[in-house]
């Protein structure tokens, strides 16, 4: 579980830089960062809880509960969330999830985001042109997805909103 480094190494980051809280995130943004790597792609998302299910705390109700239910599974399902290029050869991903307050984590200033992780085995990584993202398909709440793309020969930002769900992975 590499994420509570990397919200740590974020944290610092933010405190060196401005010595202010990070800003709350923007209901309906996601966050992702891509990289690519010899034999590897991984996905780092993060996404407010409303985008998610509605709502940023533990659910309150047989209706709430049913719904996190639902959108943990869908958090999970990491062979229909990204989809990597053919010509890459890569195994289906792997997902690690931290649903925050659905999964039993806290929410803060009422605001809680839901963090998961995917990793892609692939045979050729830096033969992937592009990744099929069904991110904006599975949660209707997302609106816009930032990206931060990684890769050997650069690095990049990248957004996506419907109808582009295709992330390219070169330039
Ligand atoms: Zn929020």
């Amino acid at each position: 579980m590499k994420l509570p480094f990397l919200g740590a190494c974020l944290v610092s980051l933010f405190a060196a830089s401005a010595a202010v809280a990070a800003p709350p995130h923007e209901h309906g943004v996601a966050r992702l960062d891509v990289a690519v790597e010899a034999g590897r792609i991984t996905l780092m998302l993060e996404m407010p809880l409303d985008s998610l299910v509605g709502f940023e705390r533990a659910p309150r109700d047989e209706a709430e509960r049913e719904a996190a239910k639902v959108a943990v599974a869908r958090l999970r399902d990491a062979a229909r969330l990204f989809r990597a290029d053919p010509a890459a050869q890569c195994k289906p991903a792997v997902a690690e999830i931290d649903g925050g307050p659905l999964t039993g984590g806290a929410s803060h200033d009422g605001h809680a985001d839901a963090d998961a992780s995917y990793t892609l085995e692939c045979a050729a990584a830096e033969r992937a042109a592009f990744v099929d993202t069904g991110l904006l398909e599975s949660f209707p709440r997302l609106r816009i997805v930032n990206v931060q793309v990684a890769t050997p020969k650069g690095q990049w930002k990248a957004m996506l909103s419907r109808p582009m769900t295709r992330l390219p992975l070169v330039r």
